[in-house]
């Protein structure tokens, strides 16, 4: 591991790893290059921070140590950790991740609490889940709400497949997977609730995103290539199809000016209960619109 090469045969203990990487990651200017480093050995190892502390004496082996080189490189590429482990936690749950698909993150559980308040978890609600990816949303739901059915929607079966895997993993039957394009297709079916995360940064700010982000993330999942409203425009215009009357409407917006914008489009539209709810930090997060 960049060592010079009369160290090649050297054994390496956990803590060993931890105080190289430690150092290493940090002369590449990471954040936390402790926690960095514990991720991949708790990934590698199967275990908890916890127990990561008490293997500290403990030897690696010959292949965890290949399989950690080529992590630690790849980390230092700045592809993110998540892709790396091919996994991170939403809502409690482990979701299986890959470079088709957007990590999910915390924030966008704040949509899943806005759903949930909105519509409680003991009714069979018809849910549409536009844009699914990694299925976050659409399996979060889906296990929530036992009764529900989530139709969960995207445009390619690479994407449709990580999804699908997430659905299996955590056993549910409540939902399906079609293959479909908001922006182009018809929805044949009325929901009493339609859900979406997508994809709202502006083209102009592309640039401007953290190399984790720009260079790994896709963009399908980042950016509509226009001014970020592009998704909610088409909301607007289709809601009274896709959604029952009395039924919601709830999404995730993005930072800045970008909230009020989309709060505005369905404002100016008529839709009469037009509700912008902060996150965690304070930041207006889910737009959640009641369609008349
Ligand atoms: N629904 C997925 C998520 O929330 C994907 C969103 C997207 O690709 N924009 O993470």
């Amino acid at each position: 591991m960049n060592q010079p090469a009369q160290k090649e045969d050297r054994t390496w203990r956990v803590i060993d790893i931890i105080n190289w990487a430690k150092e290493y990651l940090k002369s590449k200017d990471f954040e936390n290059p402790r926690r960095e480093i514990e991720w991949l050995l708790q990934d590698l190892l199967g275990c908890s921070r916890v127990d990561l502390y008490l293997r500290f004496e403990e030897l690696l082996g010959r292949s965890e140590l290949e399989t950690l080189k080529i992590w630690v490189k790849r980390r230092i590429e700045r592809e993110p950790l998540q892709y790396i482990t091919g996994k991170t936690e939403f809502y409690g749950r482990e979701f299986a991740v890959d470079k088709n698909v957007l990590i999910p993150r915390p924030e966008t559980e704040q949509l899943i609490e806005t759903v949930l308040e909105t519509i409680g978890k003991d009714g069979n609600p018809k849910i549409l889940d536009i844009g699914t990816g990694s299925g976050c949303i659409g399996v979060t739901l889906a296990a929530e709400i036992p009764a529900a059915v989530v139709d969960a929607t995207d445009v390619n079966d690479k994407i449709l497949s990580v999804a699908m895997k997430n659905t299996k993993s955590h056993g549910l039957e409540n939902i399906r997977f079609l293959k479909s394009d908001f922006l182009n297709d018809e929805i044949s079916h009325q929901y009493d609730l339609a859900v979406c995360n997508p994809p709202y940064i502006p083209i102009g700010e592309m640039s401007g995103l953290a190399v984790e982000i720009r260079d790994y993330e896709p963009s399908i999942a980042l950016t509509d290539n226009q001014d970020g409203l592009l998704f909610y425009r088409r909301m607007t215009e289709k809601a009274q199809q896709i959604v029952r009357k009395g039924g919601w409407i709830i999404c995730e917006v993005g930072l800045g000016s970008h909230p009020g914008k989309a709060h505005r489009l369905f404002a100016m539209k008529g839709f009469e209960s037009v509700e912008l709810i902060k996150d965690l930090n304070g930041d207006d997060r889910v737009l959640k619109v009641r369609v008349n």
